[in-house]
């Protein structure tokens, strides 16, 4: 891979960091930094910032940071090629490819085709279903098929729905006109191999067909319906290098502004739950396509809105669909409501019988997810004493899983009451779980790393801190050696990289991260940059950490030579290699990456 390094500073330079961050994440100004929920960890406050004039990004919650490159590239999975070409096309600047690594070449350009592919065929099956010309009997029926389920013609120009001929060789066919790669068709997952013979037929026939948008509006995958009883009744693409079912959702790019506006977003199963919520003035919403909810898919929701509201029906098959998903928001830490509809209802039929008011009222009343859970399980046993004992035990398999420990001592409170059982009972029962489960294990581990961190490397952090947002002591640093002064080697060689660059430069920050070797190191970079001084007198503090710096070194030496001096002017061998082993271990604990 190869992008000039003046191109990546010209995308930098034209990109705004909120700007982009904002399309992912909800974020509101605090002082000088703009704050938002983490979208690469689950969390319920806010600890994730971006700040404008650094044009960096840090989590005070799980140390995710850099520029706005590394911000896409984890985001979306993608690599930096693919990060830098995004942002650039964003603003229209040209970057020439040639020179890029030809693996990473080659994968992009196959995402390319594969999207570039799908458009076709999202073309082809829209005027199968749309070309009305007469002896055009098929689309005559899948026309008639949406109209009888309520669909309006605004809703198919919109999503592009089209359909897929009851022909076996319809997009071969196609793509021996267009002389298209087959090989791009079967990784698109649009046609397949023949088992018994050569050649390849459509894995889509007979069906409506639903193009699947990532949230660039980019045709990711399909989704395919039958017309009559016949099986499966829905079939989607598999996944592919654009298609990844954990992360993608029905609908977003669509409803992500209206999900922004309102702040909550309604999660249905089907794609004409989906179409039928929109086409009703209910444009809030995604469709999770049959497949189970994913932490993935919580986390994207979240950069659109805060509250989520899960529709199920009524049947059993529902039920249990929404304790499945249910267990993702509870560790995602949403704040998530679950909207039964009334018995022998789905979405679609709801607002098609009842209207997009009605549906509004009857959200407003949707469950907390305890009180739906409790409410299932007071269903299921019954509150005898059996029964409400089996329910605290079917409760605390919930109540585990809460992060947040004031949210989870309240539900306690709250279940207790519900099943007139001692609060304390309840507590013991979920600690009991606790005191074996992992949250015990990892805040065992954050104590020891606190220990560890030494007080060294907190003033050389220090240093690289200043050195970043007070880019004038570099000269000082430079003229008094303070780096080798370092016993950290990943800072001392991380503040060699910044003391190569200029410090007169306005993007001197942006310069700073484009040096960085790795997602580590920008890591670390944005949260040293991150730091904002109240000091009164900058200059004064910095000297005084770098003299620190120097005496710690400098006075540790002298008392280490002067000891093994001694003890070798005395013969105390013993004496002599221990301190000798001494001086290795401190130099070995210093010098560890
Ligand atoms: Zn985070």
């Amino acid at each position: 891979m190869y992008i000039p390094e003046e191109k990546v500073s010209e995308i930098l330079n034209t990109s705004d960091i909120v700007d982009i961050i904002s399309e992912s994440v909800i974020l509101k100004k605090s002082g000088r930094n703009f704050f938002g929920l983490c979208p690469f960890h689950s969390e319920k406050t806010p600890s994730f910032s971006v700040n404008a004039s650094k044009q960096i990004f840090h989590c005070f919650g799980c140390s995710a940071g850099g520029n706005v490159l590394s911000y896409i590239m984890k985001y979306h999975g993608i690599t930096f090629p693919e990060a830098a070409k995004m942002l650039a096309r964003k603003y229209n600047i040209t970057i020439e490819t040639k020179d890029i690594d030809p693996a990473k070449r080659k994968e992009f350009l196959l995402k390319e085709s594969l999207f570039r592919l799908n458009k076709t065929v999202m073309g082809i099956y829209f005027d199968e279903l749309k070309n009305s010309a007469p002896g055009n009997k098929v689309g005559d029926k899948a026309r008639k098929y949406l109209k009888q389920r309520g669909i309006s013609d605004d809703i198919i120009q919109q999503f592009n729905l089209g359909f897929s001929p009851d022909k076996w060789e319809s997009i071969v066919k196609m793509l021996q006109e267009q002389k298209i790669s087959k090989n791009i068709a079967v990784q698109c997952g649009l046609i397949l191999g023949r088992q018994q013979k050569t050649g390849y037929y459509d894995r889509f026939r007979n069906r409506i067909m639903f193009p699947i948008f990532d949230v660039n509006m980019q045709v990711a995958g399909f989704g395919g319906r039958v017309m009559d009883d016949a099986m499966p009744k829905y079939m989607n693409s598999p996944d592919t290098p654009v298609y990844n079912k954990s992360r993608i959702l029905y609908g977003l790019h669509a409803a992500k502004q209206f999900c922004r506006q309102t702040g909550f977003v309604y999660i249905v199963e089907g794609y004409f739950d989906f179409l039928s919520l929109y086409q009703h003035g209910i444009k809030n919403t995604v469709a999770s396509l049959g497949t189970a909810l994913t932490p993935d898919h919580v986390r994207i929701l979240k950069g659109y809105a805060a509250k989520m509201v899960l529709v199920f029906d009524s049947d059993a098959a529902g039920i249990n669909a929404a304790k499945r998903s249910i267990k993702i928001f509870l560790k995602e830490g949403v704040d998530t409501r679950v909207l039964v509809l009334p018995e022998g209802n789905d979405p679609d039929s709801y607002v098609v019988k009842h209207g997009q008011k009605a549906f509004n009222e009857l959200a407003k009343n949707a469950k907390t997810v305890m009180q739906f859970l409790l409410q299932v399980s007071i269903d299921t046993h019954g509150l005898s004493v059996e029964g409400r004992i089996r329910i605290l035990d079917d409760m605390k398999q919930h109540l585990i899983l809460i992060q947040d420990s004031a949210l989870r001592s309240l539900y306690i409170k709250d279940l207790a009451e519900n099943l007139n059982i001692d609060e304390k009972a309840v507590l013991e029962k979920v600690r009991e779980h606790y005191l074996n489960g992992p949250a015990k294990r990892s805040y065992l581990n954050e104590s020891t790393k606190e220990e560890n961190t030494l007080a060294s490397d907190r003033r050389e952090e220090q240093m690289i801190s200043l050195m970043l947002n007070f880019p004038e002591i570099i000269d000082e640093i430079k003229n008094r050696d303070v780096l080798d002064c370092f016993y950290s080697e990943k800072l001392k060689r991380i503040a060699k990289k910044i003391i190569s660059i200029d410090p007169g430069k306005e993007a001197f920050i942006t310069d700073v991260m484009v040096k960085m070797e790795n997602s580590e190191d920008q890591e670390l970079i944005a949260s040293y940059a991150m730091n904002d001084f109240v000091s009164e007198n900058i200059h004064k503090t910095a000297l005084s950490i770098i003299n620190r710096i120097i005496r710690v070194r400098k006075k540790q030496q002298n008392t280490l030579t002067t000891k093994i001096k001694s003890a070798e002017k005395g013969c105390d061998s013993d004496l002599m290699e221990l301190l000798k082993q001494k001086q290795a271990e401190i130099q070995q604990l210093h010098g560890r990456l």
